[in-house]
């Protein structure tokens, strides 16, 4: 571990650190606060005081991050034998953790079962077999069954996990009925929904309650409920949310239990990046040393991030005409902003992309042979660490095996043997 001990404790990392974190760690370089992931706690926190919260590591699975939300009494859900190793590693209690997600393979099964894990949620009828029939269901654990609540996705456009045609949970009908078999064998622990992801809007949790309702109504053996997450950054009604739940919860009794990713990450991640080229024209370019090997968001949902000049103490002159920030690679999606909002830029400059927090590394990739970027963690004190080296070169080819095959195709599985070729 690296310590950055030139700098200053500071409330908000401003711009003379992030040229100072620039010089030392290179760029591109994401930088999280965990500072900002207290905050975003405590918002969660103030309106379910009494809630279980299980961070859905798929959003940043960076170890600061995970033992930071474990410091302060978060659990994880995970979805593949990754997650859970990783969660696992940064010390989490197996109670708190929930495993989840439409496949949980063997690898995954065997883990969980041998680490302890509190919950499961099952997403279809041949997992509950599997778990049973693959070496037992796990002591201790108990099961959440997932529902689709077949929300009309016109109530909300990004609703792609709840609506009905989507590949996520169980009907409401085919859900009951599994949860019925579930508490005959003494395992039920409740129901849950994930309904999607940057919901804006308190009536997408009215239609979920209201599918629930009578699923509860017939299950008096359950006691949680499992809301998943999915809360819109910045500015999710918490309170208004609340406000339903609670009354949901209390009048049935039910532990409530929340799945929050991007709302407890996204605020506290910059992606650092510096300006390679500049290309005037019918539309600026501003090429970044960053781009969708780093931030996938902006090419896959047309996400949109806030992109700064990080001031270098010089003025400006304000640019007219539109600009986009581009990415380093040949691919027309590699873009990390259209139409940003820059004033006049230089090569050398940099630029802050905000609320990249969340889906950032974790969905980087090798693509065109990136190496990925290093991570940089602020913490409570304000003091920063490299948390994660900058990837080496040899790391592209560090799993590829020589072409005479020498210890053939390695294919390993938990447990399994593999499969070798020739
Ligand atoms: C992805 C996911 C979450 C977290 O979603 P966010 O939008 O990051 O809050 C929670 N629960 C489940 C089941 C998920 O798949």
């Amino acid at each position: 571990m690296l310590d950055f001990a030139l700098m200053q404790p500071s409330s908000t990392i401003d711009d003379a650190t992030l040229h100072e974190l620039a010089e030392a760690f290179g760029t591109p370089l994401w930088i999280y606060d965990l500072r900002e992931i207290d905050a975003a706690l405590t918002l969660v926190r103030d309106a379910f005081p009494h809630a279980h919260l299980a961070y859905a590591a798929k959003a940043n699975a960076n170890r600061a991050i995970l033992r930071h939300l474990h410091a302060h009494g978060v659990g994880a859900e995970v979805i593949t034998v990754g997650e859970l190793a990783r969660v696992l590693r940064a010390e989490m209690n197996p109670a708190g953790i929930v495993v989840g997600g439409p496949a949980q393979d063997r690898a995954l099964r065997e883990l969980a079962r041998r680490s302890g894990v509190g919950r499961i949620s099952l997403d279809s009828v041949s997992q509950w077999a599997d778990w049973r029939d693959d070496g037992g269901w796990p002591d201790g654990a108990r099961a959440f069954v997932r529902v689709n609540p077949a929300l009309d996705p016109a109530t909300h456009e990004h609703m792609a996990t709840g609506q009905a045609t989507s590949k996520f949970g169980l009907a409401p009908d085919e859900a009951l009925a599994l949860a019925r078999e579930v508490a005959d064998a003494g395992v039920l622990a409740g129901l849950h929904v994930h309904a999607g992801s940057q919901i804006t809007d308190t009536a997408v949790h009215d239609g979920v309650l209201a599918v629930l309702a009578p699923l509860y109504d017939a299950l008096p053996e359950a006691y949680e409920l499992d809301l998943g997450g999915g809360f819109a950054v910045p500015g999710y009604p918490y309170a208004a949310l609340a406000e339903r739940v609670t009354s949901f919860t209390e009048a049935r009794g039910l532990r409530l239990w929340l799945e929050p990713g991007r709302a407890l990450v996204a605020t506290a991640g910059t992606l650092l990046t510096r300006v390679l080229h500049v290309k005037e024209g019918v539309r600026r370019h501003v090429i970044a040393d960053a781009g969708m090997a780093d931030l996938l968001r902006p090419a896959l949902y047309g996400a949109h991030h806030p992109v700064r000049a990080v001031s270098d103490g010089s003025t400006r002159r304000s640019h007219d005409g539109p600009t986009d920030v581009d990415g380093p690679l040949c691919e027309n999606a590699d873009r990390i902003a259209r139409d940003a909002a820059l004033p006049d830029v230089l090569r050398g400059d940099l630029l802050a992309v905000e609320l990249a927090g969340a889906y950032g590394l974790a969905m980087g990739s090798h693509y065109a042979s990136h190496t990925r970027a290093a991570e940089v963690v602020i913490d409570g004190g304000g003091a920063p660490r490299l948390a994660r080296r900058r990837e080496v070169l040899e790391a592209l080819w560090a799993d590829e095996v020589d072409e005479e095959g020498e210890g053939g195709f390695e294919f390993l599985t938990f447990g399994e043997a593999a499969p070798t070729a020739g």
